[in-house]
């Protein structure tokens, strides 16, 4: 196999937020298989937030990525060659590609996909990794009630877009949290959220105040800092907090300044009897099949929507990692690598 294959390693480690020159585009010749193992070619590519702490070198659930190695993402991924009995070529799985146009697998973990079931992206958001976190982050952690209200930020993303909707299926109210007005009437107009909030608007504490007039039951936190600020005082007794992610403080290099006010939060624990819990998702990897069967059928009954922001061209991967984490994206965002 002579193709080429363009790959995108970490240039260097940032302190602070990213940018584009943290990367850089190599290219090699495309990887041969051994016995055993495929070669595929990658379709989509997913960009998610959790890859800036893969950026970094500070220990974490995960390895860090090495300076001058391509970096990690998930893939949907085309076999065109293959050495392994289990998959032929034109097989299209997800896989743990990364940031390139080739990728050898031995065959673990790869998941083979129907594209005739539903589009192929979907298994990188709304049936992917991003969907099965929400699902089983929302249900095992935050069990929502008929009657309750369930707020969640980042709330036009793929996490936090399948939130709201499984809540108000199980007939909670959901308070959507996003950035700037589109994002918002998105929430209201096409997903059906009860109220949206923009956390870019002057007076969020009040305004999500105001929308949440019986106070907080769930609250599914994706982003921290000051949208935590203004949840905290409106949590009810025995609130659920199933902690996923902190996306405001992903390129923090320091403690926010001011009084240390972890004493008021743990005040709110004791008082308020909270229960927060942090997860990931493969916490609940043996609940992926209840989620792609019961997501699966929402989906396709058209109970729940999922909207997609692709870019076209490997090349443009590390200028859209950098928006997604500003919010430059409106939906799950993906690159279509060739
Ligand atoms: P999104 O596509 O929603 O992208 C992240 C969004 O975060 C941005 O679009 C932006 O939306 C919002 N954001 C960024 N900075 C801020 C800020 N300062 N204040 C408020 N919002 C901000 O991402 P995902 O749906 O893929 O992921 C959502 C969260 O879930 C992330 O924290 C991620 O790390 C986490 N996650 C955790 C997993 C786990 O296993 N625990 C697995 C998968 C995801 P906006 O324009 O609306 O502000």
């Amino acid at each position: 196999m002579a193709d080429v294959n363009r790959r995108i390693v970490l240039a260097s480690r940032p302190h602070g937020e990213p940018t584009p020159a943290h990367f850089r585009m190599e290219e090699a010749r495309a990887p041969t298989p051994k016995a055993g193992e495929v070669l595929l070619r990658n379709r989509y590519l997913s960009l998610d937030p959790y890859m800036r702490g893969r950026m970094s070198a500070t220990k974490s659930y995960a390895k860090p990525v090495e300076i001058g190695e391509t970096m990690v993402g998930g893939t949907v991924s085309e076999v065109v060659a293959s050495q392994n009995p289990d998959f032929q070529p034109g097989s299209v799985v997800t896989a743990f590609g990364g940031w390139q146009d080739y990728s050898v697998s031995d065959g673990k973990g790869l998941r083979r996909l129907d594209p005739a079931a539903a589009p192929m992206t979907t298994a990188l958001g709304i049936l992917g990794m991003p969907g099965m976190t929400a699902y089983t982050g929302l249900l095992n952690i935050g069990r929502p009630k008929a009657g309750e209200t369930v707020v969640v930020a980042a709330a036009t993303g793929p996490v936090g877009s399948l939130v709201g909707q499984i809540a108000k299926l199980k007939g909670a109210r959901a308070v959507g949290i996003a950035g700037g007005p589109e994002k918002c009437a998105f929430l209201r107009d096409e997903l059906g959220f009860a109220a949206a909030i923009d956390h870019r608007g002057p007076d969020l504490p009040g305004a999500l105040a105001a929308a949440c007039p019986d106070g907080i039951d769930v609250y599914f936190e994706n982003v921290g800092g000051a949208v935590f600020d203004a949840v905290l005082p409106l949590l009810n007794d025995f609130a659920r907090i199933p902690v996923c992610g902190l996306v405001s403080g992903y390129s923090l290099t320091d403690l926010p300044p001011g009084p240390d006010r972890s004493p008021l939060l743990m005040r709110a624990v004791l008082t308020k009897r909270l229960h927060i819990q942090g997860f990931i998702v493969w916490d609940f990897a043996d609940q992926e099949s209840a989620f792609l069967t019961e997501v699966g059928g929402w989906l396709e009954e058209g109970r729940v929507k999922h909207r997609e922001d692709i870019v076209e061209g490997l090349e443009k991967a590390p200028e859209a990692f950098v928006g997604l984490l500003k919010g430059r994206n409106f939906g799950k965002l993906l690159v279509s690598v060739s």
